[in-house]
């Protein structure tokens, strides 16, 4: 009998989209409420409160929640969370304790209705401390937290429509009930979930059979938020994933399926909630790799990884499988880690561990030039995103130790028909 891991807070989950037949009724009335519209990132966790990502909150937080999500990583009631959920308007917007307000994105379409139970005014720079360690408004997720109204309105919601995500994602937009129900009819206990944006080279093909030597199977799990310059589009990715799992993978312990949320780039914080919430999907494990939901070297190699062993399984059931940098190494004949790879742990790392980290950093934000695509001074092959896209851009070849011909293709077609 499969036994999957219980939602968070141990409580059934607590989707809040209404029921089909409640939406219309519901759209009315809205249309005669005041409109708020939110901004990306309130959109991006509308949805996810919607389809039960982040049961058992009932809407976004009140003043006691939004401190202690900040300072204990703790609920006013005690449940463990790990980063505030919040909804910001401006100090002109009139809106009253008992009022209901109608909630909109950017393109002024209602998605939902907010009944509002409190309003508060919050210290940012706390925030931005507590959360992201820095203050530096270079940082896209304090950016947002700066930018924010200054005043939260908290109070339980109620969502009639998830945009445009259902439709162009079909297939592939999967709620944790979903996900679960699947998880079942496969009798599977244990599932590691497998976090991307990207499609799937050699290094993501072998954390994910990683993952499943410790697991029944793996969910392949797809950031569908807003794209970035650069990135490739979610049907491509999809069309290489299936490729990749078609062909290099065993039958049956991979499940693919993409979610709504924004990245916040929060680092180890955000790492926590990734995990929280794929306990809510039905997923017992998260991979966590180097720098998990960072950038720009804001945080450590390891401090996603550390910050785990702070909570406790009562606290955050899904645990995390840390993995180091992953390649493929010349020395070693094959995919390697940091912790495996045996010419890196002769301990003569004349750059150091945390130089060679930033000097990598550096070379995938595009701050510094990457060195040329063969064997690696090294013995690691790694090609950042900007010297592959320069590679699929110039047809050079791409070393079948990155990447498998078939994923190769595809993504070479996409490459082909953009230029
Ligand atoms: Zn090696």
């Amino acid at each position: 009998m499969p036994n999957l891991i219980a939602p968070h807070g141990n409580a059934p989950l607590k989707p809040l989209l209404l029921p089909r037949e409640e939406r219309e009724e519901a759209l009315k009335r809205a249309r005669t409420l005041k409109k708020l519209p939110l901004s990306s990132r309130e959109v991006s966790d509308l949805f996810m409160l919607a389809m039960g990502a982040y049961s058992p909150l009932p809407g976004f937080m009140g003043a006691a929640d939004w401190r202690g999500a900040c300072v204990d990583m703790r609920l006013e009631n005690g449940l463990f969370w790990p980063l505030p959920i919040t909804l910001s308007c401006g100090e002109d917007f009139a809106v009253a304790v008992g009022d209901e307000v109608a909630l909109t994105d950017g393109e002024g379409e209602i998605l939902g209705i907010l009944s509002v139970a409190e309003k508060y005014g919050i210290d940012k720079d706390l925030e931005c401390h507590e959360i992201y360690r820095t203050n530096d408004e270079a940082h896209p997720g304090v950016a947002k937290v700066m930018a924010q109204g200054p005043v939260n309105l908290a109070g339980p919601v109620s969502v009639f429509s998830e945009g445009h995500f259902p439709e162009t994602y079909r297939g592939l937009y999967l709620r944790p009930a979903e996900t679960r129900a699947l998880f079942a009819e496969k009798g599977w206990s244990t599932v590691a979930a497998f976090q991307t944006r990207n499609p799937m080279h050699r290094s993501h093909e072998f954390l994910a059979k990683a993952a499943i030597e410790v697991c029944d199977g793996v969910l392949i799990h797809q950031v569908l938020g807003a794209l970035k310059a650069g990135d490739i589009p979610a049907d491509v990715r999809v069309r290489s994933i299936d490729w990749l799992v078609a062909n290099h993978f065993a039958e049956g312990r991979v499940i693919q399926a993409g979610y709504p949320i924004e990245m916040r780039y929060a680092g180890p914080r955000e790492a926590l909630l990734h995990a929280l919430f794929r306990q809510n999907f039905g997923c017992s494990h998260l991979v966590v790799g180097r720098d998990h939901a960072g950038l720009g070297g804001y945080y450590g190699p390891f401090d996603a990884h550390r910050i785990f062993d702070e909570v406790g399984e009562d606290d955050l059931a899904t645990r995390p499988l840390k993995f180091d940098d992953t390649f493929y190494c010349f020395d070693c004949g094959g995919m390697a880690t940091g912790n495996v790879c045996f010419a890196a742990a002769d301990g003569e790392d004349p750059l150091g561990e945390e130089d060679r980290y930033r000097a990598a950093a550096a070379v995938a934000t595009g701050a510094a030039a990457s060195r040329p695509c063969v064997r690696e001074d090294d013995g690691k092959l790694r090609i950042s995103g900007t010297r592959l896209r320069e590679m699929f851009a110039d047809r050079e070849a791409i070393p079948p130790e990155y990447s498998r011909d078939g994923v190769i293709a595809i993504l070479q077609d996409f490459y082909d028909d953009t230029a």
